[in-house]
């Protein structure tokens, strides 16, 4: 068969375009991209189709509302109450903006950031002296705490915390971290902070992250309580890193609080143990992270309030930060996702340590993708969810 020279051209000419449209979904910021955007007659589509694949970089860039869920329960031993009485993470309630805006990308790792300038500034103006940057680990640091010990202590948690990540979680993160912490040791400064924020409505959170600044403060608080506020924002970091910035609501607070709520015991983290307090004064119990969020579950689960998991997981930012039930949301998320991952049955870890993967490779994040990843139906997905809960609640001898 003679082969045909315009033939061939046209073939070769077709796979060259094909490759070419290919790449430009690949690497819509790619600076060739850039180029050939400006050619004549192909330049517009080439940019048509690079707009539609690139990621937004004001949503990536976008604050994050992250602030460490605390909950506390006063518990009166002899009237058996349950009160919560602090629920506490910056938010967004109505009219407030959700950190991604309300069409997140397709989430894809993204690099880390430095941090804002003029919120670096602003934060750093409110410091009770002017300091020079210290480290935290691999963050930088800047604060008015003169505790050495407890900066000592936070710079072990934030320097272990990502290879607590890796091993957790299966995944690795792009590697830096630019971001800054700023740690007031007055809360009235660090409110200070919060209130300057004009996307945050008035919110009493321990922690938030905000353009690449994390903050929190020291004043009237445990080491261990600044440490799980610490652990919770730099998590959500480490999150755009390994899985990327749009994630829905379920999976980003989960990982956080998953990580948040674990014992520190001699500077080292140790994940899937049950962190928080329980301090004692009479007949009275005041219980705080996660064992708080363990009662909180346990009695929902008793009661038969717990909403399903399959709610849970189609929420987005608005809903799942309203103020009715929110911390047992944070809740109902970490522990499905310390269900999974510390199972009597490690299939089960396993299957979710491939969901994130793909998450990571930037599949559709769905309830139903989990459940295809776990093999199992929402029913009994709900069931494991509170059998678990409430064998963390015997083994801390906690009241359900
Ligand atoms: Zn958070």
């Amino acid at each position: 068969m003679r082969r045909d020279p315009l033939g061939k051209f046209f073939l070769l000419a077709l796979i060259v375009a094909v490759a070419g449209l290919a790449a430009v979904t690949r690497a819509p910021d790619a600076k060739w991209v850039e180029r050939a955007a400006k050619a004549a007659v192909i330049g517009p589509w080439i940019e048509r189709l690079a707009d539609l694949y690139r990621r937004p970089a004001a949503a990536a860039e976008a604050s994050d509302f992250g602030g460490g869920v605390e909950v506390i329960y006063r518990i009166d031993s002899r009237r058996n109450e349950l009160r919560p009485t602090v629920v506490v993470e910056a938010g967004s309630a109505a009219g407030s903006v959700p950190p991604l805006g309300s069409e997140p990308a397709l989430p894809l790792p993204i690099p880390s950031r430095p941090p804002d300038p003029e919120v670096l500034a602003a934060a750093r103006e409110l410091l009770a002296a002017a300091k020079d940057s210290q480290t935290l680990g691999p963050y930088t640091l800047y604060t008015d705490v003169r505790d050495r010990g407890l900066l000592i202590y936070l710079s072990a948690v934030a320097a272990q915390l990502e290879s607590v990540y890796v091993s957790r979680y299966g995944l690795e993160p792009l590697p830096g971290a630019r971001e800054a912490v700023v740690l007031f040791e007055s809360e009235a400064s660090y409110q200070q902070f919060l209130a300057g924020a004009p996307e945050l409505i008035q919110q009493s959170a321990p922690g938030l992250l905000r353009s690449g600044v994390v903050a929190t403060y020291s004043e009237g608080r445990g080491w261990s309580e600044v440490a799980a506020t610490l652990i919770h924002e730099l998590t959500h970091l480490v999150n755009k890193r390994a899985l990327g910035p749009a994630l829905p609501p379920w999976l980003d607070e989960g990982l956080a609080d998953d990580l948040a709520q674990s014992r520190i015991e001699g500077l080292r983290i140790f994940p899937g143990t049950l962190g928080g307090s329980a301090v004692r004064s009479g007949s009275r119990t005041e219980y705080k992270g996660g064992q708080a969020a363990v009662i909180e579950l346990g009695r929902a689960a008793s009661a038969g309030d717990l909403p399903a998991i399959q709610t849970l997981l189609a929420l987005d930012w608005e809903s799942f930060q309203s103020v009715d039930r929110r911390s047992q949301r944070y809740g109902q998320s970490s522990f499905l996702v310390r269900s999974l991952l510390d199972s009597s049955d490690p299939g089960l870890a396993t299957a979710f340590r491939g969901f994130l993967r793909d998450v990571s490779e930037g599949q559709e994040i769905t309830g139903e993708a989990l459940l295809n990843r776990l093999g199992c139906s929402w029913e009994a997905l709900d069931s494991q969810l509170a059998s678990f809960v409430r064998r963390q609640a015997v083994k801390a001898d906690l009241p359900i």
